[in-house]
């Protein structure tokens, strides 16, 4: 058997036209003699009446800090209506399909909910609807702990649902099809010379995923990546051929090597605040661990993270920011809070031990005034800390630096 992931998100399953261009995608797979899986995001995004945006207002207008475990019941609901109206769509087209919660596809989480991660996914009766030629259609975004428990898998997560699946059913592919014609150099809604990448490693899109570009779920390209699985992102709105992730050294359409790009996107991270805290010798050697501890015991994660003699530097996401000040002032340490921040970053496969990649960004960034606040790197990329009235100009600005730019 072929086996083939389809997964839609919230765009591509909003309205009852372009339901049918999902209908379209479908057929054609199985025309070329696949058997589809297909998963659904909920519909629309913020504003319309079942995306996940909107069901969470709804929650908390009740109790803003609503427990994550309500939450997490009333997000289920927005992937059910989903797939529920495309069981309905692909039926009326003739289709034997079959709608299945997460649970019911098999995916079983731990109970951290809404973040929560897989433990494992039981592919049984996706395998057997699929010999007796249905078309399942499982809601993303979701799965069960193994007390029965409805969980979710973090923002974006449907993408995530896809990967597992296609590894637990050994997929020959995994196409995620969402409302751009690809993965990006920038995010198009910053820098409208953005271009498509018709090739990119599972490393550099993870790093560009965690690094904040939103256009895929970075754990779904981890889970790709350990079985091998190529994934394809394209758009539902067109027959564009998309980006393919994969490891296979090859050529993209500038005659580069995917794997040796010195630079192949640049992505940011917003909503966050810088906290340097100042110790003095008195303090003592552990003062540093003290402060790290704080955050950790308070499920606060840091990053950007700079330890100097006499102070230490790291950032945090703006949802935190109270929780962590009181945390410090616990310690009764003198620390600065700076707020308003985002983190730019530009990845790329082959930047390690390349002379120039740092002077260029700096460059890039000191040419159009902006202040650099902190600076990380690792083999793949590069971040840097600045306020987030720059953040538009420093992305645009790094792009054409690193020619990234289309025409
Ligand atoms: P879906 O609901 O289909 O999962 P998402 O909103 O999660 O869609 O992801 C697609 C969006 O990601 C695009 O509309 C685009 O604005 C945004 N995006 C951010 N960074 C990038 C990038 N580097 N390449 C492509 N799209 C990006
Ligand atoms: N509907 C969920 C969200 O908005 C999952 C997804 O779209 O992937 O985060
Ligand atoms: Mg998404």
């Amino acid at each position: 058997m072929r086996i083939i992931v389809q997964k839609f998100g919230g765009t591509s399953v909003a309205s009852p036209e372009v339901r049918e261009l999902v209908l379209r995608k479908i057929a054609k797979a199985r025309e070329q003699g696949f058997n589809p899986v297909v998963v659904v995001s909920a519909m629309g995004r913020q504003g319309a009446p079942y995306a996940t945006d909107t069901l969470i207002g709804i929650a908390r207008s009740a109790y803003k800090s609503i427990a994550a475990r309500e939450l997490d019941q009333i997000m289920y609901c927005g992937e059910m209506i989903s797939a529920v109206i495309m069981a309905g769509t692909l039926q009326a087209a003739g289709m034997d399909a079959v709608m299945l919660t997460g649970g019911h596809a098999g995916i079983i989480t731990d109970d951290n909910f809404t973040d929560a991660r897989i433990l494992k996914c039981d592919a049984t009766r996706l395998f057997s609807l699929l010999k007796q030629g249905k078309v399942p259609v499982v809601c993303g975004f979701q799965g069960m702990t193994s007390e029965g428990e409805f969980t979710t898998l973090g923002r974006g997560g449907s993408d995530t649902s896809a990967s597992a699946l296609g590894a637990a059913l050994n997929a020959e592919m995994i196409e995620i099809y969402t409302d751009v014609d690809g993965i990006m150099t920038a995010d198009p809604r910053i820098v409208d010379n953005a271009k498509i990448l018709d090739c990119i490693s599972y490393g550099e899109v993870c790093q560009l995923a965690h690094q904040g570009a939103k256009v895929i779920h970075p754990r779904a390209v981890e889970i790709a990546m350990q079985k091998n699985i190529p994934l394809v992102v394209k758009s539902t709105f067109s027959d564009a051929p998309g980006t393919l992730i994969t490891n296979i050294a090859k050529e993209d359409t500038d005659g580069a090597t995917v794997m040796d790009r010195v630079a192949t996107g640049v992505t940011y991270l917003n909503n966050i605040v810088q906290i340097k805290v100042h110790l003095d010798d008195s303090l003592g050697t552990d003062a540093s661990f003290k402060v790290f501890k704080k955050m950790a015991d308070n499920g606060i994660s840091v990053d950007l993270i700079n330890v100097h003699p006499g102070q230490i530097m790291f950032t945090i996401n703006a949802d935190h920011a109270e929780k962590a000040a009181t945390q410090l002032k616990q310690l009764a340490y003198t620390f600065d809070v700076l707020e308003k921040c985002a983190k730019v970053s530009v990845v790329g496969g082959g930047m390690r031990e390349v002379p120039g990649v740092m002077a260029s960004f700096v460059e890039a960034l000191s040419l159009k005034g902006i202040a650099i606040l902190q600076t990380v790197d690792s083999h793949t990329s590069i971040s840097v800390l600045v306020q987030q009235n720059d953040l538009g100009a420093a992305v645009k600005s790094l792009h054409e630096k690193f020619g990234l730019s289309g025409e």
